[in-house]
């Protein structure tokens, strides 16, 4: 049990909120989610699972100008493909007419003010944390003027950035988050959802607690960066006298080799360092979803990060593995050559094709069995193969042997080399006796190996990751430079490949999740066409 589960079951027991648990993933629409969203949908969807409760998706449009349906849409999407549904879809913005009623009593009430003052003058006034800031000469402005210059702000009398409406709190507070924080900003400009009925916005401190009372959430679960906005939180609760959620916050995923920012990630897609969100190399759910992780498997990533108080780096490998450690159980096996060589089975008939019975997934008994032709020339992987082995190396060399996966034991005779040195075919003699089902297919070899039939095998477009970022910290960089700097030039290698002509572009979109054998696991790209299947490396087989 977590701390936060902690903190919940203690309510649960006190009878606190009738014992009831809400909470909320609250996401603003300006980018498409990343793992470490993925890590807060978790835990807030699962907690209200676990305690019987309910998830609210409320997105958090405070901010019109960075916002857009398009992030709306991409966050449901993903929400939901990582297994949650919530019980009610919200949006700050459904609130603005009842935030604009709150501002006005905390005005009538002496608790806030219109200043004029510019950006700058407010900042300068503020000053540091040590030392008692400056209050603003319109701080003690009477109600009735206050109220007449917010209604005539709403009303769009003033230009952007001419006056804001602050809470009247403690311009000596040690807590700079309550040195007259500003509520509402001027900003004209249109709302993906309000349009233009509003010109004035409310600032996230003054939207966030609110729109969680409004909802009746009794959790308000948030990262770290928010602990210093709690005091104002419950601060605007009890001065408006409403239901007080209980923030509490935990430490923001970080993971190695990976930036989590949306705005980071906005300026990769921006600037074609990757080819759009979705990219398989990118952090976001969808490019997780591209490159082949499953929900299973992100799902048990946050699971095991666990829930921390304090700031910490995951390695980028805990993601691998869990990934692995899914698709192992659920992924399709699957024979594919990517870097062929010739094999040219001697004593093999020249017409014949058998059809050799292969197991789909060995984990899954269910899963069954498929054919796959065999014939005399195959490819095989260069890797395979060495012309001088030493006693370690126990896949192919001259008068060795090895299986062939489902097939017959061959042994090489002899290779055949290009003018540059160039291995171009390999030849053996297979023995007919080792085939399953006959006298000698139990005869043991110290290696077993995959391969392609070169007539009847198809040829697809194989897309190779590597990590995004040459450092663990790509944020961590020289004078002068930027996480920009710090992209690995060789993250992406494509390359064909040749799979089982069993695989149609209808069985590939349904299979998806695929582990080319000894290989590593695959996913089955939307590019994909009947023509030419294109397939994305999601993990290697071990680490
Ligand atoms: P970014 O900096 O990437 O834009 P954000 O915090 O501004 O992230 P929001 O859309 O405001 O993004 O986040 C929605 C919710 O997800 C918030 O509750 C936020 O605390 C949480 N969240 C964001 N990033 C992480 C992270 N790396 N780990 C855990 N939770 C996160
Ligand atoms: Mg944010």
């Amino acid at each position: 049990m977590n701390f936060i589960e902690q903190i919940i079951e203690e309510d649960i027991r006190q009878g606190k909120n009738d014992a009831k648990v809400h909470t909320r993933f609250p996401p603003e629409p300006n980018g498409y989610l990343h793992i470490g969203h993925a890590k807060s949908i978790c835990l807030n969807f699962g907690i209200a699972k676990k305690y019987n409760g309910k998830c609210n998706l409320r997105f958090d449009d405070t901010n019109p100008v960075k916002e857009d349906t398009e992030y709306v849409d991409s966050i449901k999407e993903d929400i939901q493909w990582l297994g949650f549904q919530w019980a009610a879809e919200f949006y700050a913005s459904d609130y603005f007419d009842q935030l604009y009623l709150w501002a006005e009593q905390l005005i009538s009430e002496g608790l806030a003010y219109v200043d004029d003052q510019t950006q700058e003058e407010i900042s300068k006034g503020r000053g540091v944390p040590t030392a008692p800031g400056v209050e603003s000469p319109y701080r003690n402005r009477t109600v009735e003027e206050n109220l007449d210059l917010f209604r005539r702000m709403r009303a769009g009398e003033f230009p952007d950035g001419s006056r804001v409406l602050r809470a009247k709190i403690d311009m000596a507070s040690p807590n700079m988050h309550f040195r007259d924080p500003i509520m509402y900003r001027i900003l004209h400009a249109t709302h993906h959802r309000t349009g233009d009925k509003w010109c004035i916005y409310p600032m996230y401190d003054f939207a966030h607690g609110q729109s969680d009372s409004i909802e009746g959430i009794t959790h308000s679960i948030c990262t770290l960066e928010f602990e210093v906005h709690r005091p104002l939180y419950d601060w605007f609760c009890e001065a408006l006298r409403i239901h007080h959620p209980q923030q509490i916050e935990f430490a923001r995923l970080n993971m190695t080799n990976t930036i989590m920012s949306k705005r980071k990630m906005l300026q990769l897609v921006k600037e074609h360092h990757v080819n759009g969100w979705d990219d398989p190399r990118m952090p976001t759910i969808c490019g997780l979803r591209r490159r082949g992780y499953t929900p299973e498997a992100i799902r048990n990533f946050a699971e095991t990060v666990g829930v921390a108080k304090r700031d910490n780096i995951i390695d980028v490998s805990l993601l691998e593995f869990c990934a692995r450690e899914h698709l192992n159980k659920v992924a399709t096996r699957t024979m594919a050559v990517l870097d062929p060589v010739k094999l040219i089975i001697d004593n093999y008939p020249d017409d014949l094709v058998e059809e050799m019975e292969a197991v789909n997934n060995p984990e899954d008994p269910e899963a069954g069995t498929r054919k796959v032709p065999f014939a005399k020339e195959l490819w095989i992987e260069r890797a395979d193969f060495r012309e001088n082995a030493d006693k370690k190396f126990y896949r192919l060399s001259i008068d060795r042997e090895v299986r062939l996966k489902y097939a017959y034991i061959i042994k090489c005779t002899h290779i055949v080399k290009d003018e540059a040195g160039n291995i171009t075919e390999i030849h053996c003699t297979y023995d007919p006796n080792t085939r399953s089902g006959m006298p000698d297919s139990n005869r043991k070899v110290k290696a077993t190996i995959h391969w392609a039939t070169v007539k009847y095998s198809k040829k697809a477009e194989v897309r190779i990751f590597d990590r995004l970022f040459a450092v663990p910290d790509p944020d961590n960089c020289e004078e002068g430079k930027t996480f920009i700097d710090n992209l690995n030039p060789d993250s992406l290698k494509i390359q064909d490949g040749w799979v089982e002509p069993g695989l149609t572009l209808e069985k590939a979109m349904e299979i998806k999740y695929f582990q080319f054998e000894r290989l590593g696991y695959f996913y089955a790209d939307p590019d994909s066409t009947e023509e030419r299947l294109v397939f994305n490396k999601t993990v290697s087989l071990k680490q």
